[in-house]
């Protein structure tokens, strides 16, 4: 049997849905998550998605109001689908969900994907798992409604930084079925890129205050401390972007932004050309893509701050 055959087969035969996805979830990840508990409810399933913590942003997406931050203590899935999510550890709180769950369904498009379903569909040559989730919907016989393509498309317009990178001949066909709904493209489009509040604004004040060039200027670098975070009171998402501004800048070919979690550090990491952060990552515990890839680590600031760059000089040009 086929991949697609045994979703297909998974999902009919269950009744009790839960959706999951990745920590810090993004637009491909509240996307892919609503798009499919959105298609799966139309032939009569009873479908929850958990996301512990999201920024209010997506509130512009169907479906926003009913996604849960907890599963009910004696909710019993028949089945998890688990969505642009490249390891058991990215679903982090929700680990338990997924493993308690009678069935489990991967669908996603890192590279770095472990396969940890009883069923993965992960195609990597894709530019989000929202445009892998067309083929999966379908492939279930479900028609896309408008709802359903407002969540998709806003997982393809982010994943691909406005349909900059990753972009296959499929991404712009795809783009083109949903537009085809009717879904009002420069309303998600402000949404995602331009629309901003005043803490994310003052925050991004910070971190370009204290970016620095290093490596004779092909390596950008900031960060923001706990304090920032609690001055601002930021929400999770409220960090989206600020990386690309040390990308941006001429002769640049590595950006790293770090933010402190608790006692831990998160990095986030954007190349430009050549270079293949998602080596680096995985190395020390994350994982993503060749241009875009990030990490969580326990090490001190200083020690993370060099270990970074003494990887990054190793591939440099
Ligand atoms: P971001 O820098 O926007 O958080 O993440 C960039 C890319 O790297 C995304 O594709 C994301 O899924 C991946 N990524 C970020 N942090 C981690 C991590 O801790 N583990 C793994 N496996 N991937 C990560
Ligand atoms: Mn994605």
């Amino acid at each position: 049997m086929s991949v697609l055959e045994n979703i297909k087969e998974s999902i009919l035969a269950s009744n009790s849905i839960v959706i999951l996805t990745h920590e810090n979830p993004d637009g491909d990840a509240v996307g892919s998550s609503l798009a499919m508990m959105l298609a799966l409810k139309k032939i009569g399933k009873k479908v929850d998605v958990v996301i512990p913590s999201l920024n209010k942003m997506y509130d512009i997406l169907p479906g926003y109001e009913d996604i849960k931050k907890y599963a009910e203590e004696n909710d019993n899935y028949d089945l998890c689908i688990a969505l642009d999510s490249a390891d058991l550890e990215r679903l982090h709180s929700c680990k338990e969900v997924f493993e308690k769950a009678e069935n489990t369904i991967v669908i996603d498009h890192h590279i770095t994907n472990q396969n940890f379903g009883d069923v993965n569909y992960v195609n990597a040559a894709a530019s989000s798992t929202c445009q892998n989730l067309v083929v999966v919907i379908g492939y279930l016989d479900i028609a896309i409604s408008k709802d359903i393509a407002m969540c998709l498309y806003t997982g393809i317009l982010t994943d691909t930084g406005g349909f900059r990178y990753n972009v296959q001949i499929e991404t712009f066909e795809i783009a083109a079925m949903l537009l085809e709904t009717g879904i009002d493209i420069a309303k998600i489009y402000r949404n995602f890129f331009d629309l901003t509040t005043m803490a994310r604004t003052k925050v991004l004040g910070k971190a370009l205050d204290r970016l620095e060039l290093l490596s004779n200027g092909k390596v950008a670098f900031t960060y923001i401390t706990k304090e920032d975070e609690e001055k601002y009171d930021l929400m999770d998402g409220d960090h989206e972007g600020i990386v690309n501004y040390g990308r941006d800048i001429e002769n640049v070919e590595v950006s790293i932004f770090v933010r402190q979690i608790d006692e831990k550090y998160k990095v986030s990491m954007r190349s430009n050309e050549y270079l293949d952060v998602s080596l680096i990552a995985s190395k020390y515990g994350g994982g993503g893509h060749m241009k875009a890839a990030g990490l969580t680590s326990n090490m001190s600031f200083d020690l993370l701050k060099q270990t970074l760059v003494a990887e990054i000089e190793k591939q440099l040009k």
